[in-house]
């Protein structure tokens, strides 16, 4: 960020960063001194006692990511667990110095435990071929995750050997020469560090487009450097870059116990001068003075106003933060991989994960495999057409299934990787299930609680379909009760009423559950009658209108019905059907009722 930010170029230094090449050996870097300024790990502290005129501008990392990383399945979970077991680690002692601390503290000495070179391959701790890999807090926890490999972290900070890593050099010769530079360079160097960690995904990008030779995804990116902010502070303890002479006696004392080197650390010629915890004493003169108390009014008040700026922003953001969170909406984001890079609470405890295991999940992930490939059809669609899109989906949650109104819209979250999703989801089960039970109640009779005409009307036409296409015949049976109109101006109403309930309940006991019973009129029903031929459905019919004269809902009165019967015929519609069995039934009445007519 330095070099990207203009940040070197500044102070009038043009940078050329160059990753270190595996390749060469530590040994050869040091001994042709090929760069002006390096990175080193802490064994830094052993060159310099042995002699190398190396002096430390800058620790980047307060601790050091280094530790060793084993599968959870495996039970290692502390150093000594490690007895007898194959570790993989880089050759050189100085360069693992931390986590061979770690180990001997525990009483475990090389003839405790394999070393096996490094292949920098997670592949074989996942298949097992090794126990033990020394690996960066900050990756490969990162890709086990994304193999969905479980895993464990022995750190040696956990174990009292907390070292510094990355840290900054040059030489006291060439600080000699060029004492403005080395200022210059280190200051522009920590506003970089400062300036990454302060904007993440802007330097996540930058890696990703520049630097990512580890071909590194962006939520890799982002993760890592999350993870590295806090090693660069001290969990926001310490000042970037910040050097203490007391923790570097004490990294020295351990790697003399280690037999790495036999005499003490010069601290005071190994640490530069200007590292930010190095106090520095200023002469003033009274016009610097005046200066300053003028400076220090002016900083006050663009203080307080961007104090008052920053407060407005995240109360907007706090605000936007409550409103996405209020809603029992499911709220979540995804990349242009689909993968989820936020969502709201709701949609967490709905998947019951937390957000952060959500982040770098696909669907897949979270929902069963058919739900997750509906998912991302209708996602690759949404892209596809840039426009937003709803649609309803039954998912199982909890024991049940739930429907969810889905909708999604495309948005754009990064310069590089354009175009995302953001999409909601609302629960409609609820609502689903009331329109049902009312769409359920406009075919149902209030009177007989059976079919009414609208459900008749409804059901003969997909009988008439089946009947089209299979040949699947069926009949229909018309009864309307005689001289009704004498009962109700009779015995009243309500007696009428009573009548058409207990005919109903009559009729019910004498039909299959497959027949289907409708009440089209005042006193007029029709039963559908499938797979059944018009000689069998007289039968019924007989049945039917014996059992209903034999009903004693009136003392001292009989109630009769007449009856009309079709089978359904080639090239019938509702109308004809409906027509000639309304005819027999006619027929019957004329005929003297209490009869069938076929
Ligand atoms: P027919 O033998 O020719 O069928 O004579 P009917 O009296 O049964 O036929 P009509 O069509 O003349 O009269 C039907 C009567 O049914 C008229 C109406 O009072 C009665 N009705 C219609 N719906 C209801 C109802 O929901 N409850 C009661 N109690 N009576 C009804
Ligand atoms: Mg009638
Ligand atoms: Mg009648």
């Amino acid at each position: 960020m330095a070099k990207e930010k203009g940040f070197y170029k500044e102070v009038g230094l043009d940078v050329e960063i160059r990753e270190l090449d595996k390749n060469i050996k530590f040994s050869e870097i040091e001994k042709n001194e090929m760069y002006d300024f390096s990175i080193a790990r802490s064994s830094l502290i052993i060159d310099k006692i042995k002699g190398r005129d190396v002096v430390a501008l800058a620790a980047i990392f307060q601790q050091s990511p280094l530790m060793l990383l084993t599968r959870k399945d495996s039970n290692i979970n502390k150093p000594e667990d490690l007895k007898n077991k194959k570790i993989m680690i880089t050759p050189d002692v100085k360069n693992n110095a931390s986590i061979l601390a770690m180990l001997y503290s525990k009483g475990l000495y090389n003839k405790d435990f394999t070393l096996l070179e490094h292949s920098f391959n997670i592949e074989n701790l996942i298949n097992k071929k090794v126990d033990a890999m020394a690996s960066y807090l900050s990756n490969e926890p990162i890709l086990m995750k994304n193999r969905n490999v479980e895993y464990n972290i022995i750190h040696p900070k956990d174990y009292g050997f907390n070292f510094y890593s990355d840290i900054l050099f040059t030489s006291s010769i060439f600080i000699k020469e060029n004492p403005t530079l080395t200022m210059n360079f280190v200051e522009a160097s920590l506003k970089g560090w400062t300036y990454a960690f302060e904007n993440m995904t802007e330097t996540a990008e930058l890696i990703f487009e520049k630097y990512n030779t580890l071909n590194n995804s962006m939520i890799h990116l982002i993760k890592e450097g999350e993870i590295l902010k806090k090693l660069a502070y001290d969990n926001y303890d310490k000042q970037i870059g910040c050097i203490e002479k007391e923790k570097l006696i004490e990294m020295a004392s351990i790697f003399k116990v280690l037999g790495l080197v036999d005499k003490d650390l010069d601290v005071d010629s190994f640490v530069y001068e200007l590292n930010p915890h190095g106090t520095i004493i200023f002469e003033l003169t009274s016009n610097e003075k005046n200066a300053l108390i003028v400076v220090f009014f002016f900083s006050v008040l663009v203080f307080i106003l961007i104090f008052i700026l920053l407060k407005e922003i995240r109360k907007s953001r706090d605000l936007l933060n409550t409103v996405i969170n209020s809603t029992n909406d499911y709220i979540f984001y995804k990349n242009s991989n689909f993968k989820y890079i936020g969502c709201n609470d709701a949609f967490a405890k709905f998947v019951g994960k937390s957000k952060s295991e959500i982040i770098g999940c696909t669907d897949v992930d979270l929902f069963n495999k058919s739900n997750a490939k509906k998912f991302k059809e209708n996602d690759i669609r949404t892209l596809k057409e840039g426009s937003s899109q709803i649609y309803e989906e039954w998912i199982p949650y909890q024991g049940e299934e739930v429907l969810l109104q889905i909708k999604k819209i495309p948005f754009t979250y990064s310069k590089k990787e354009g175009k995302g999703i953001v999409g909601t989801s609302r629960d409609i089960t609820a609502l689903y299930k009331i329109n049902e039970k009312l769409r359920e109640q406009t075919y149902i009779d209030e009177l007989t609680s059976i079919y009414n005409r609208k459900a008749y009307s409804e059901k003969v036409k997909e009988h008439l379909d089946l009947f089209r296409r299979y040949k699947n015949v069926f009949s229909l049976l018309m009864l309307d009760i005689d001289d009704f109109k004498n009962i109700n101006d009779t015995y009243g109403h309500d007696i009428g009423d009573k009548v058409l309930i207990e005919m109903t309940k009559t009729i019910k006991k004498n039909i299959r559950t497959s027949d289907i019973f409708f009440r089209i009129g005042g006193e007029e029903f029709i039963i559908l009658i499938p797979e059944l031929d018009v000689k069998n459905t007289f039968t019924l019919a007989e049945k039917i209108k014996d059992e209903i004269r034999n009903m004693k809902v009136i003392e001292n009165s009989i109630i009769t019905v007449s009856i009309g019967l079709v089978q359904v015929q080639k090239n019938d519609n509702i109308d004809t059907l409906f027509k000639r069995v309304d005819d027999l039934l006619y027929k019957s009445k004329k005929n003297g009722k209490n009869c069938i007519s076929i």
